[in-house]
Formats: C-alpha cells, sequence, structure tokens
C-alpha cells in the first residue's frame, strides 16, 4: 500500500508530520504501507513553478491513497489564477476522478462545550454527509451571463444531473450507511426542482439493493433546519453537490472545532485523498500550536475507507480518544485557562497511547 504525503502550505507540514508518526507507529506493529512526500500548492509552485507539479500528480496517481496537508497563502494571493494554491487541489481532485465528498461531523462527548448548540444535542454526535463532488450546478451547462432585450443584464447556471451520476453516488451511500448504523437520508428539493424528482427515483430504485438499510427522503431546507434542531437523528447523509457544500459546512460548525475535522474524497475504487477541512492556517504556521487531530483522523478515515483496516481506524480513533479523555488539548479545542500542548506534542500523546493499547 502506497500513500503519498502531500503537506502543502501554512500549518500543512507540521500537521502532516504528526499524521505521518501515527502511520510509523502504525507500520512498527506491522501496517505494510510506504509514503513518498511531494510538494503541492505554494510549496509546490515555489519548488516547480506549478500549484500541482507533475511529479507530485505522477505520485499521486502511483498511490493507493493520498494525505494532504493544506494549500493557501498570503504571498500565494497575487499570483495569477492557475498558479495559485487551490488550483493544486482542485486540479488533483479532477485529475483522480474524485466524485464522492465524505464529511464527518463528529463530537467527542469531552469537547461538547465547544459546539454553539447546548452540549446535549450534540455530544456524541457522529453524522457521515456525503457530498457528490463532481456534478450538480456547479458544472452544468450553459451557464454564464447574458443582456436582455430590455438591456438588463441575466446570470445562469445548469443544475443537472444524470442517472449514472446519481446512481454511483447513491451506491457509495448505502455502502457506507451499511457499515455504520445503517440509516441513510437522501437530500434534495423535489417538491421544486426536476433534476432532484430523478434524483430520489433513482436513489429509490439503488434502495432496492439494500434491503437492510432504512433509506429516508428530506428537503433540503427541512434538512438544514433538523441539523441544528436535532442533529443526532442523522447517520448518512447523502445529497448533491451544491446541497452538499452547504450542509457539510454547516453540520461541521455544530462540532465547534475546526482543528477535529477530516475528510475523504474518493473515487470509483477507493482510491481517496484525505485531508482535514480546515485551510493552511497562515496565522498560526510555524509556531507549534495547530492542532494536528483532524489530520490524524484523516489517516484514520484513510485505513477504513481506501485500505478496508477497520482495525487500524479504530486504534487510531481510540487513541484520539484517550488523549482527550487524559485532558490533552490544544489550544483551539482548550476552556480558558486550561493547560495547551503543541501539535509536537499532541502528535506523541497519540502516538503514546497507540503504543499503550498493545
Ligand atoms: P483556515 O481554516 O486556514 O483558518 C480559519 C481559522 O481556524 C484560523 O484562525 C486558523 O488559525 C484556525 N485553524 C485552522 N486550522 C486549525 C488547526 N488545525 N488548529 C488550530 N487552529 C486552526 O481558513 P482561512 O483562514 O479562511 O484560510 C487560510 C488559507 O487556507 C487560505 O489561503 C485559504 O485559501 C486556504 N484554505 C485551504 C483549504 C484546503 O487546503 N483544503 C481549505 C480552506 C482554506
Amino acid at each position: 500500500m502506497k500513500i503519498a504525503v502531500l503537506p502543502g502550505d501554512g500549518i500543512g507540514p507540521e500537521i502532516v508530520r504528526q499524521a505521518v508518526k501515527v502511520i510509523e507507529r502504525l507500520k512498527a506493529d506491522g501496517l505494510a504501507v510506504e509514503t513518498a512526500t511531494a510538494p503541492i500548492g505554494g510549496a509546490g509552485y515555489e519548488a516547480a513553478g506549478d500549484p500541482l507539479p507533475d511529479a507530485t500528480l505522477e505520485l499521486a496517481r502511483g498511490a493507493d491513497a493520498i494525505l494532504l496537508g493544506a494549500v493557501g497563502g498570503p504571498k500565494f494571493d497575487t499570483l495569477d489564477r492557475p498558479l495559485r494554491p487551490e488550483q493544486g487541489l482542485l486540479r488533483i481532485r479532477k485529475a483522480l476522478g474524485l466524485f464522492t465528498n465524505l464529511r464527518p461531523a463528529m463530537v467527542y462527548e469531552e469537547l461538547a462545550d465547544a459546539s454553539s448548540l447546548r452540549p446535549e444535542l450534540v455530544a456524541g454526535l457522529d453524522i457521515m454527509i456525503l457530498r457528490e463532488l463532481t456534478g450538480d450546478i456547479y458544472f452544468g451547462s450553459p451557464r454564464g451571463r447574458r443582456t436582455l432585450d430590455n438591456g438588463e443584464r441575466e446570470g445562469f447556471d445548469t443544475m443537472k444531473y444524470s442517472e449514472s451520476e446519481i446512481r454511483r453516488i447513491a451506491h457509495v451511500g448505502f455502502a457506507i450507511a451499511r457499515r455504520r448504523g445503517k440509516k441513510l437520508c437522501s437530500v434534495d428539493k423535489a417538491n421544486v426542482l426536476d433534476t432532484s424528482i430523478l434524483w430520489r427515483e433513482v436513489v429509490n430504485e439503488v434502495a432496492r439493493e439494500y434491503p437492510d438499510v432504512e433509506l429516508s427522503h428530506m428537503y433540503v431546507d427541512n434538512a438544514a433546519m433538523q441539523l441544528v434542531r436535532a442533529p443526532k437523528q442523522f447517520d448518512v447523509i447523502v445529497t448533491g453537490n451544491i446541497f452538499g457544500d452547504i450542509l457539510s459546512d454547516e453540520a461541521s460548525m455544530l462540532t465547534g472545532s475546526i482543528g477535529m475535522l477530516p475528510s475523504a474524497s474518493l473515487d470509483a475504487n477507493n482510491k481517496g485523498l484525505y485531508e482535514p477541512i480546515h485551510g493552511s492556517a497562515p496565522d498560526i504556521a510555524g509556531r507549534d500550536i495547530a492542532n494536528p487531530l483532524a489530520t490524524i483522523l484523516s489517516v484514520a478515515m484513510m485505513l477504513r475507507y481506501t485500505f478496508a483496516n477497520e482495525a487500524a481506524a479504530t486504534r487510531i480513533e481510540s487513541a484520539v480518544r484517550k488523549v482527550l479523555r487524559d485532558g490533552v488539548r490544544t489550544g483551539d479545542i482548550a476552556k480558558p485557562g486550561e493547560r495547551t500542548v503543541g501539535t509536537e506534542q499532541m502528535g506523541d500523546a497519540v502516538v503514546a497511547a497507540l503504543g499503550a493499547q498493545r
């Protein structure tokens, strides 16, 4: 198993270093993986004049999974658009055909106070949101601007999904629900949109192959409301690109700690790119204070979804849980006055907790 490690910019290298320590620790216990590192984003631009250097893309293509830190930073903001760090990310996702975005929203009991919702509403929350990543109104054509006969300007986009696009994300949704709480909620706007009527039809057809998974449908406006009213009612949510964009951000904020949340983008064969949901945090880069747990938990997702190694994934998640239970906190998840540790120390604490499991 090969992992391409792309640290990127800002806090990327610091947090990825901690995740690599975790991988090394699992290797010592027998996990058969190899890692190789390459630059992406601003680091790619500085190394090779391209946010996605050819050598980096080649490494990623040859790997089974990719671990990414984050890209971007103020010193790259003035570059021409094709040279900007985020282009590296968009291009690698496209080049690798990563059409499913998996965004868990989890709240550890110990951190329930960090949410803007009451702790009892979110303590123990564990939702998985699947967002289709390569279709919908973000990619549909025609799109553009025109001037109407009366001289008024008009902007337009096209929402569309083909049957096969819906079918493949629905299959992923059911398969993931099957491994979790066996409940899938498909979110659409079928009371208004023809695209959504087809979406619902196709999801219902796919459901016949998964009789053990309980399927429900919800309109997106209601889903947005239910996520803040009673988020624990959800297990897995599957939805299109634009609804997923909005709902996954809403759900991640339920947890109140951006430094804790991993994500995955998968292709049709479960090859995946794994990364924390946060950015490169240039405001704290290089100071050894960033929280590396989202990146470490991204490795757990990698082990579960690409390498089908549930045992190793659970080991990492249990180690993180133990560290939190022991009161180890980086600044972003500490309460006022609580003692904090740095990025390296947090990584070391997780490695030590892994060691203590054996
Ligand atoms: P950000 O997520 O980098 O930071 C938002 C806030 O959260 C900052 O105050 C930051 O210090 C804090 N934060 C983020 N991650 C943290 C962590 N692990 N530990 C502790 N605190 C953390 O978002 P931003 O400030 O809007 O963007 C900064 C740069 O990152 C920009 O260049 C942006 O384009 C880029 N970005 C990249 C990605 C990505 O690589 N996937 C995603 C979002 C933003």
